[in-house]
């Protein structure tokens, strides 16, 4: 565990805490909050003060389904070049990961962003085929790439998704029961703070938007903890410094031209209705769905099942903490990861396996 640089001023926010005589379990849905609350401690402090936190579906990697990764596989084993962030290299299809691919002479490309993908289908005449993932963070850029020039053997297999549905979704399955969630500033810099009120109204439940540093991670739960006790069920703002109200209209628009809400599974969780960003069909010869269709008529639609003994669908829904998993730490590491969570730097099972590891082997 890392120590706080500011230790004076969390001391205080956990010492309130703590004379709220809490018992309160709390959700967030980002791999950033969950970095910075593993990293510092920070669930450990705030067990001492009657507060447990759980991440929900908010990594990106993580939420993308077998059938998606599957896409992508294919495509990539029909000859079209994929360009994919690092991070999805070693998450499972239904036939092996995009790394399998690669190694059996698949062109697989990692990118640090879709400007990447684009240069690199400049630089061809091969089929480029971008893998887009993430929630209304990084839509955005897709989206203002699409409404530019991009070259003619450019596409894009959209894996993107809205995050307020899927909370929605979550808190409608009501198998976990919340008194709060801790919203991710970036995706509410992009959407501002209304879409999240809906919920609040609905199930009376508050809700704080916070920053990356242990001291708004403190701050939110503690904010909540305050609505909690005088009986309220808000959206606030702890990240005031960055997200406003309105959000960034400009990206909204730019996400409203190119994309359609469609329902879409998400791992662990049935269809979600209008979660996914789909491609409107203007774009359809941008649409690697559509553009390569004969390409991926056997996986499209099909759902392939999770491998065996995985809990990523149960770590998703916030039911399990990634050491409840059996394989976690022994079958499951990130050198040699089963599941989605722990092959992504941004998966509660990677981040927990990254910063107790120590612990876990002094346990058993
Ligand atoms: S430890 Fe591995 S197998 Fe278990 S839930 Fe996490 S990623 Fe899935």
């Amino acid at each position: 565990m890392i120590q706080l640089r500011d230790r004076t001023s969390a001391d205080k926010i956990l010492q309130r805490l703590a004379s709220m005589n809490l018992n309160l379990t709390l959700m967030h849905v980002c791999g950033t909050h969950q970095d910075t609350i593993v990293r510092y401690g920070l669930d450990t402090l705030l067990k001492d003060c009657g507060v447990k936190i759980r991440q929900g579906p908010g990594c990106p990697v993580c939420v993308t389904t077998a059938t998606e990764i599957e896409e992508a596989v294919t495509l990539a084993r029909r000859g079209k070049t994929v360009a994919t962030y690092g991070d999805m290299l070693r998450v499972q299809g239904a036939s092996g990961s995009l790394a399998d691919a690669r190694s059996e002479g698949a062109k697989v490309k990692v990118v640090y962003s879709i400007t990447d993908a684009v240069k690199l289908a400049e630089q061809t005449e091969d089929e480029v085929v971008f893998v887009a993932i993430g929630f209304e963070t990084t839509a955005p850029s897709t989206a203002i790439t699409l409404l530019g020039k991009t070259p003619g053997n450019f596409s894009v297999l959209s894996c993107h998704r809205y995050l307020p549905p899927a909370l929605e979704a979550l808190l409608g399955m009501g198998e976990l029961k919340l008194q709060g969630i801790i919203e991710p500033g970036h995706v509410s810099t992009i959407i501002g703070t209304k879409p999240y009120e809906e919920i609040s109204k609905k199930y009376r439940l508050p809700q704080v938007i916070a920053g990356f540093e242990p001291l708004d991670v403190l701050m939110a739960v503690y904010m909540i903890a305050r609505q909690v006790q005088t009986s309220k069920a808000i959206v606030e703002n702890e990240y005031s410094r960055t997200v406003r109200e309105e959000g960034n209209p400009r990206a909204v628009k730019a996400l409203s031209e190119v994309f359609k809400p469609g329902d879409s599974k998400w791992r662990g969780f049935p269809s979600i209705p209008r979660s996914k960003m789909k491609l409107k069909s203007e774009f359809a010869a941008s649409n690697a769905e559509e553009r390569f269709s004969d390409d991926l008529k056997t996986v499209i639609g099909t759902e392939f099942s999770e491998p065996a003994g995985c809990g990523c669908d149960r770590v998703l829904r916030g039911l399990m903490e990634p050491q409840e998993c059996a394989l976690f730490g022994e079958a499951c590491t990130p050198q040699r990861p089963v599941g989605a969570c722990m092959v992504s730097m941004e998966g509660s099972c990677n981040i927990e396996y990254r910063y107790r590891r120590p612990s876990l082997a002094q346990s058993r």
